[in-house]
C-alpha cells in the first residue's frame, strides 16, 4: 500500500520510486531499506514468463505477421513491469523490516 511498515499510516514512498527519508507519522527512519534489484528481479521474472509464453502462444495459434507482435507485446510489458513496480518495492521493504534483514555486522566479542 506505499505505507510505513512500522505503523502502516506514514507514506514510504516521496517519488514513483524514491523513499521518505523517515516515516511522516511515527518517524521510522527508512534509511535501512536497501530492496536493492529484487523487485526488478522478480518483476522481470514474472512478466518475462507472461509476455513470452503470450507471444509464444499467440505465434503458435494463429501465427500472425510480425507488425500485430510489434503492437501487441511493448503495452504488455509496459503494463506488467511498471505497475507491480512499486507495491513489490513496498513489499520487499516491509519484508526487509518484518525479518530485520540488513547487511552483517560484528558485535561484541565477535568484532575482530
Ligand atoms: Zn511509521
Amino acid at each position: 500500500m506505499g505505507r510505513c511498515p512500522r505503523c502502516g499510516k506514514g507514506r514510504l514512498f516521496r517519488g514513483f520510486l524514491a523513499l521518505q527519508p523517515r516515516c511522516e507519522h511515527c518517524g521510522l527512519d527508512f534509511s535501512f531499506a536497501d530492496s536493492a534489484d529484487a523487485p526488478a528481479f522478480f518483476i522481470m521474472f514474472f512478466s518475462g514468463f507472461i509476455v513470452a509464453g503470450s507471444a509464444l502462444a499467440v505465434e503458435i495459434l494463429y501465427a500472425p505477421p510480425y507488425w500485430v507482435h510489434a503492437i501487441l507485446w511493448p503495452p504488455l510489458i509496459l503494463i506488467t513491469t511498471l505497475l507491480p513496480l512499486r507495491p513489490v518495492k513496498g513489499l520487499m521493504i516491509a519484508l526487509q523490516y518484518q525479518n530485520k534483514a540488513a547487511e552483517g555486522r560484528f558485535t561484541g566479542s565477535d568484532a575482530p
